[in-house]
């Protein structure tokens, strides 16, 4: 690139962060993801001294490099202690190769990993749902399913092992791309994602990387040496998520830095620190609704598959 780090000087640069105008080399680079991390942890104070935190990882790119940033991070705070827990929701091939990627980089950073699936917590699998034509019926996208079950999972997962907090890797994409969403289903209960909240009974969810651009990670996964999946699942779609990305991943392209004024504005607009009032009937977890859309997805699925 015929310049140098901006860190260090040195001529071997990786690369070039058009939203700050930074040039790293790769030491440089991997640091300063490691350092942002730390910030936003302080920034929005998301773990605190005593935490036992529980990693959501998937066994993907973006979940193991937060595995061992924190497992780094974690050794500053003698009291913490951490810990993984995949959710494996019974994909064949797919979430297959993610699952024994999630053991053996957990084994290697010596963190202890623990593995719960669809099948423990709900008595099904996200394929028989599908093949079964129950998704279909319910009028539901896999991934809808999907997504709405593993959050679920993640909680009595991180329940059962008596986690104070779980963390997860979603990143500045995946944060702005859940705004948008919102807007677009029109849900006005705008709360702040992935920042801590205390709420009674409830386990808070908080996003370290959630200052941080998808492609950055994607970045330090790859300098990481950091396995990639090479299977793809079988039911990702033409969501409104995908559209969304798309939409926002080409903007960022060609206006770098869109993504953090994204943030801003939504964050500074929009965000009222509401408590939800109401809980779930069935599982007391907070809701806007009577019963939640977990409680009501599970219920729904289990007639259909019973009968
Ligand atoms: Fe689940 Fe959809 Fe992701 Fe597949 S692509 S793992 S169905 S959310
Ligand atoms: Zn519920």
């Amino acid at each position: 690139m015929g310049s140098r780090c901006s860190v260090c000087g040195s001529s071997e640069i990786i690369y070039h962060r058009k939203y700050s105008g930074e040039i790293f080399c790769r030491r440089c680079f991997l640091e300063n993801i490691a350092d942002r991390v730390r910030a936003t942890i302080s920034r929005y104070e998301l773990l605190k001294p005593f935490d036992k935190i529980a990693v959501a990882v998937s066994g993907g790119k973006d979940s193991l490099s937060l595995l061992k940033i924190l497992d780094k991070i974690e050794r500053d705070f003698p009291r913490a202690s951490l810990a993984a827990i995949t959710i494996d929701e019974g994909i064949p091939e797919y979430r297959d190769e993610a699952v024994e990627n999630a053991v053996k980089y957990a084994e290697s950073l010596g963190v202890p990993h623990y593995v719960f699936s669809f099948k423990d917590f709900f008595g099904f699998t996200l394929t028989e749902v599908v093949e079964n034509g129950v998704s279909e019926e319910v009028g539901l996208q896999p991934c809808t399913i999907c997504g709405v079950l593993r959050r679920r999972a993640l909680t009595l997962a991180a329940k059962k092992i008596g986690a104070t907090v779980i963390a997860t890797a979603h990143t500045l994409d995946d944060v702005v791309q859940t705004y948008f969403l919102n807007i677009l289903r029109g849900d006005t209960r705008f709360t702040p994602i992935g920042i801590r909240r205390e709420v009674e009974g409830v386990i808070p969810r908080v996003a370290p990387f959630r200052l941080i651009p998808g492609y950055e990670i994607v970045l330090y996964a790859w300098l990481s040496n950091i396995p990639f999946q090479t299977y793809v699942c079988p039911y990702v779609e033409r969501s409104m998520r995908n559209m969304v990305r798309t939409f926002l991943t080409e903007y960022e392209e060609k206006f770098p830095g869109s993504l953090f004024a994204a943030l801003s504005s939504f964050e500074k607009t929009f965000i009222r620190n509401i408590q939800e009032e109401r809980r779930c009937r069935k599982c007391n977890e907070p809701t806007g609704r009577e019963v939640c859309r977990a409680c009501e997805i599970e219920e729904k699925v289990l007639e259909r598959l019973e009968r």
